[in-house]
Order: C-alpha cells, then structure tokens, then sequence
C-alpha cells in the first residue's frame, strides 16, 4: 500500500476530476453528499497474500486499527487507536474476540456480530461511530443533534452508541405502540440527559416523513446542527469491513483458501462492506445475499433488473430489519459497476426516479454485476421457522429470523468443500414471538436483559406532526 492520501468522492460526482475529493472527518458527519450521491473512497485499498498472512492472527482491535487507518488519514494514529480501543471492549461486546466465529459442522460457520448492548450487528459499527462524532465535535467545537426514525434496530444502537457523550443529542421518533415490548423497554429505560425518545401517535412512515420535513428545513437544520446516522454513514460501511477479515482467518487459520459469507440483507449496508472485504483483496468466493419476502435486492441480482418498491407493496414480515422499499447503500455498488462513472450513475437514478426501476441487460455493466461475487435469493416465514427448528435440531443453537433468512439461502448457494460462513445479525432473544412459533419455546436472554420489561421507562409522546419535533429540539437545545 502506498501513502496516498486518502480521499472521498461521490457517486454523482463529475467524471475523475483528479485532485479532488475531502478527507474522512469532512464526510463523517455530512450524511449525502451536496450532490445527492454517497462518499466513496477514491481508491479502494489493496492486501497482498503476504499482508494478509501477516494480518492473520491478529486481534480485533490491531485490526480494527490496520483496516481502518487505510481508510482514514486525518485523524492522528494514537487517537485513532483510541477511539478504536474504547469501542472494542469485552465488556461493551461479552466477548475477548468481539465478533466470535461459532462452528456448527465441519464447513458451517455463524459469525456472531450479536453481543453488543442492543443484541444486534448494527452495535458493531454503530459504537464506533459513536467515539468519531465526539471526536470530530470536540475537535471543530461543535454540537450535533442527531435526528432519527426507528422501528427497532437502529435507532437503539444509536442510542447505546451516543448515550452520555458530549456535545451530542438524539433524538429518536418511534412509531407509538408498534415496537415490541423487549425492543421499547430497550430504548425507553435509557435514563441519559442526551437521549430523547419520541413517541409518535401513527406509523413508522409518519416518522420518516417528520424527520424528512425537519431537515428540508434548510434554515432549521442549519440553526440547530442536525444530523443523522442511517445506514448511508461510511464510517458505519467500514467499521463493517472489519469483521469479514476477523471471521476469515478465524475459520482459515494458517490455510488460507477461499470462503463465503451470507448475509441477510435489508439496506445493503453489511453485504457492500463484505463487498469492499473482497476487493480489498480478501479471498472471498460468493457473497450470498438473502433478502426476505421483500426481495428487490434478489430479484435485481437474478434479472438485471432494479425495481423499488412503493412503501404500499412493502411486505410486513418476521424479520422486520429487512423489510425495505429500496436499499440505501445500492447506489454505492453500482458506482463501482459503472466503473466509477459518476455520470452513469447519475443517469441511472434519474430513471429510477421517473420511472421506479432500471435495467442493466444490454449493458456492458450486466457482466461486471456477474463477476462481483454476489448470489442472491429470498425465504419466506415458513422457510426461517423450518431453519430455525433445524438448526436448533442439529445444532443445539437457536438462531433469530434475520439470520435464519441467511442461513437458508446461504445453503442454497454454497459450493461443495468451500467454507460457509453465516452472519448472526440479531440473537433470538430480540424475536421471541418468531422463536416460539418455530420450536415451542423462547430463547434465553443474555445475563442481565432478563427483566428488561420492567425497568421504568421514559419517552415524550407527540403528534404526527413536524413543527412540534422541532419546537421540541429547540426547547432541548435550550434556545
Ligand atoms: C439492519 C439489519 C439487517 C440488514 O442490514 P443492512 O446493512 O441494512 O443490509 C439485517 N438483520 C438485522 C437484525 C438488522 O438489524
């Protein structure tokens, strides 16, 4: 690796410009680019086999360290070091190896991203990201307000991530009674002067629309530092990259010898960083990716194809992480298939926004898309109640419904004799009911969730309705 600066650039950009491109603290907190695109490294980094042995056995965090600082020029290596190792801890993650390899048969591999606070992969990246912004703000003298919409997953991540820090405030809108119990008690015990819950009387749509009128209000969003931390953060895609390259030499050992990964796969987020794993230089033969009943992401890798969904035709299902309309990070991969050509992707989502969807067949892209290493396909309920009933038979071990979507398709598309190794997205304690209905009992909780339920709670309940958020982060912004 030479020490060419690091740079970012968007996947709108003009055609190579050259010179240009900003830093990894200038597009940290910026969340889409001026242009409407997503950051993107100019240059992806590349491992030799010879670094990749030397890498081999190294722990979470020296590694954390040697990935990362690839991607990252601007922040000073002990400071990046640690922020890193404060992210990292045994405790924070109940685990010396943080993202622990379980084998369940010779061949078959679960990769447990699982067992940080909020029982999900989305803590991985998420308490990381959560060191950056109080870095980067204590740096430049700045305060955030973080504004978010969540039915579940990521906005208690964010929450645990970014409670207590200085300099930062969340506030989190939740559709009102529609959370599950376990996952309300999660967010709403959180006692932080920081964190501010937000009950909406209405949908998670309802949610989504006042966040989206909140920050179309350019003079607001300005005035009171509001940002985000969706899944479009590329800080969040590159903590990820980390985890592929630990579970690889976990299951290679001194081998060597390719592997493959399922992935259950919702905003493309997981899946693209195992992406950037693979042409980093890691051997990785099939990135298989599962999609739920929700399945734009399948069919595009089957057809060519790339249809999103009205928020209408999306499925309500069992492994409600998934259940997407479009996936966010999407437009990143295809920006590396167009060859890098801003224009083209520009011109493609310019369709995608006249007339839903666009089709690659008859394109020289059609090919690359191919030979990128990802295989897809989808389950349905009945298909993860049989894989978690299975893998609890064989195995012993009871999976959630995310990764049973994963494993299901990751056995459908893995070849003979090369490793498979399935992503554990959420621990079956966050999906009791699913469980349940699988094999006639609940999952254990982990030591310490066990009465969750019954902490006392805290959150504001408001109307659909924006300018009442915004006099709401006024009032808590003490102006
Ligand atoms: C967010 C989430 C996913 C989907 O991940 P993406 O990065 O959006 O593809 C899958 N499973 C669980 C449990 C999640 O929380």
């Amino acid at each position: 690796m030479t020490n060419q600066d690091m740079r970012y650039i968007s996947t709108r950009g003009e055609q190579k410009s050259g010179q240009s491109g900003k830093p990894f603290c200038d597009i940290l907190l910026e969340g889409l680019a001026p242009d409407g695109g997503l950051a993107v490294p100019a240059v992806c980094p590349h491992f030799d086999a010879a670094t990749l042995r030397e890498m081999s056995g190294l722990g979470y965090r020296d590694l954390a360290f040697r990935i990362l600082s690839e991607f990252i020029d601007d922040i000073p290596a002990v400071d990046l070091r640690a922020l890193i190792d404060s992210a990292y801890t045994p405790e924070t993650f109940r685990s010396a190896d943080i993202t622990p390899v379980r084998t369940l048969e010779p061949g078959l591999h679960l990769l447990q991203l699982s067992n940080g606070p909020t029982l999900a992969f989305k803590d991985v990246a998420m308490q990381l990201l959560g060191n950056f912004f109080q870095y980067v703000l204590h740096k430049r003298g700045e305060t955030l307000n973080i504004l978010g919409a969540t039915s579940g997953d990521t906005g208690s991540a964010a929450e645990y991530a970014m409670r207590g820090k200085h300099n930062i405030r969340v506030f989190m809108l939740s559709p009102h009674g529609k959370m599950s119990p376990f996952q309300r008690a999660q967010m709403y015990s959180l006692s932080d002067a920081n964190i501010y819950n937000i009950a909406v009387r209405g949908v998670f749509d309802d949610c989504q629309d006042m966040v989206k009128a909140v920050s179309n209000d350019l003079a607001f969003k300005a005035r009171y530092h509001i940002g985000s931390v969706n899944s479009i953060n590329w800080a969040r895609i590159v903590a990820q990259v980390v985890y592929y390259f630990k579970a690889y030499f976990a299951v290679t050992g001194a081998q060597g010898g390719a592997v493959s990964f399922s992935v259950p796969t919702g905003n493309f987020g997981n899946i693209f960083a195992g992406y950037m794993a693979r042409r980093m230089g890691l051997p990785i033969s099939r990135l298989i990716l599962a999609t739920n009943e929700n399945n734009v992401l399948d069919e595009f890798f089957r057809t060519g194809v790339y249809r999103v969904r009205a928020s209408s035709e999306v499925v309500e299902t069992s492994s409600p992480s998934m259940d997407i309309s479009k996936a966010s990070n999407f437009e990143r991969y295809m920006f590396d298939m167009v060859g890098g050509n801003g224009d083209a992707v520009r011109e493609l989502w310019s369709r995608l926004q006249s007339s839903g969807q666009f089709d690659l067949a008859g394109t020289p892209w059609i090919e690359r898309v191919r030979n990128s290493g990802i295989v897809s396909g989808h389950s349905t309920h009945a298909d993860r109640l049989a894989t978690i009933r299975d893998v609890h038979a064989r195995h012993g071990y009871i999976v959630d419904t995310h990764t049973a979507d994963g494993i299901k398709v990751g056995l459908d598309n893995r070849e003979p004799g090369i490793p498979l190794i399935c992503l554990e997205t959420a621990l079956a304690a966050k999906f009791e009911h699913a469980v349940q209905e699988a094999i006639g009992r609940a999952p254990e909780r982990p030591a310490g969730y066990e009465n969750i339920e019954n902490l006392p709670q805290r959150c504001e309940v408001m109307e659909s309705d924006a300018e009442a958020v915004k006099r709401f982060i006024a009032a808590a912004s003490g102006n």
